[in-house]
């Protein structure tokens, strides 16, 4: 094991033990920007934290991203560098992430052998969808204009350091809804009185599980689920207000309109059959993730010149990414890392022992690299 690796390895466990989640990723941006600012980068604090590598005089720029946030997880594990706060754990590997790209970021400041400007970018929040779009509210990309975005998740159970990506969509969206039923409650033994809320409710359940099976073109890919049916009724007292709670995924953005639009239709349609009223609200959370051909093709070639099995056009994911907010402003690649087929690191993602695989790093940061080099051109200032 070289240097490098062992000081990937140091800074990845350091990571693991102080998980922060969600927009509170104080201690975690902090350390991020001092390993930034010790290789001479330019640092940005925002929201997030962005490194501006410049080598030569070209203007070609693109933006590397990695994620900071962990998940309110306990972990199980019992290695030496387990989470130091019960109940927040690195869960995703983006500790594993981070270091991937300041492993890169060591490489590429020391042999900066490019034209152009490589960006940096940690995200908060990535789970909750709200990172990547804090950022780009707060000016990312109209300050530091990247032509083209990438982004590495680690995949448990794929083999180790094995590339994957696919052009087109590659994640799929999230959206969260509500639908709240106005009925009239009473006494239990005197239903004819009001309108049983939980009855019209379980119509809706049904009537929901059409849209899929019936609205949509077969092989969507699209899931809606209700998880939750909450009421104010009691054992003796029929509730007057029912909510049901879900997801929504979809694929394709057309998909998901049509999911929210059928939704509307069959909520109020149902109530109104009963003489009620009920509201939906329909919140995306995340957008679909979506693949330009000329950035995948190049983590196809990057990925293949630093050594990688490279598996091409690879099935979409059923998970969402925050990345899609920015592969939605810019042409982009989301690809896959294959952490490995056994023991914590083929463990699924958020699992309580899961662990993001340390043989990643330095092949991760070597891919990086290669990325940067074919993607910006050459030194010209250089032999
Ligand atoms: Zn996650
Ligand atoms: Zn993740």
């Amino acid at each position: 094991m070289t240097d490098f690796h062992d000081k990937l390895i140091a800074m990845r466990r350091d990571f693991h033990r102080h998980p922060e989640l969600g927009f509170h990723e104080a201690r975690t941006k902090s350390v991020v920007a001092d390993h930034l600012r010790a290789l001479g980068l330019e640092v940005h604090e925002g929201v997030g934290v962005v490194g501006v590598l410049k080598a030569g005089q070209g203007n070609r720029a693109i933006g590397l991203r990695a994620d900071m946030d962990a998940l309110p997880i306990h972990e199980t594990s019992s290695h030496d560098y387990v989470s130091v706060d019960a109940g927040k754990m690195h869960a995703c590997g983006h500790d594993g992430h981070m270091t991937m790209l300041l492993g890169a970021a060591e490489k590429l400041s020391q042999d900066p052998d490019f034209d152009g400007t490589v960006v940096f970018i940690f995200q908060p929040n990535e789970e909750h969808g709200l990172g990547a779009k804090a950022m780009i509210d707060e000016g990312v990309l109209a300050r530091f204009p990247i032509e083209e975005v990438y982004a590495i998740h680690n995949l448990p159970g794929a083999p180790e350091g094995q590339i994957s990506s696919r052009t087109g969509q590659i994640c799929n969206s999230e959206s969260l809804f509500e639908i709240t039923i106005h009925g009239q409650g009473g006494h239990a033994s005197m239903p004819q009185v009001g309108v049983d809320a939980i009855t019209v409710g379980a119509e809706m359940v049904q009537a929901l599980q059409t849209i899929v099976a019936r609205k949509l073109a077969p092989g969507s890919g699209a899931v809606v689920s209700v998880t939750e049916f909450l009421t104010d009724g009691q054992r003796n007292v029929l509730p007057g207000r029912a909510t049901l709670k879900g997801d929504v995924r979809a694929r394709l953005p057309e998909d998901r309109k049509e999911i929210e639009r059928h939704m509307r239709q069959i909520a109020t349609g149902v109530a109104l059959a009963h003489g009620i009223t009920a509201d939906v609200s329909f919140v995306t959370e995340f957008i679909e993730t979506i693949n330009s051909a000329g950035p995948v093709e190049a983590v196809y070639r990057a990925g293949e010149s630093a050594g990688c099995e490279v598996v091409k056009n690879r099935p979409p994911m059923s998970f969402s990414e925050d990345f899609a907010h920015f592969s939605d402003a810019v042409p982009g690649c989301f690809l896959l890392l294959g952490n490995g087929t056994t023991g914590p690191n083929s463990q699924p993602l958020h699992a309580a022992d899961y662990d993001f695989n340390d043989a990643l790093l330095p092949i991760g940061a070597a891919f990086w690299v290669q990325l940067v080099k074919d993607r910006l051109p050459a030194r010209k200032d250089r032999g």
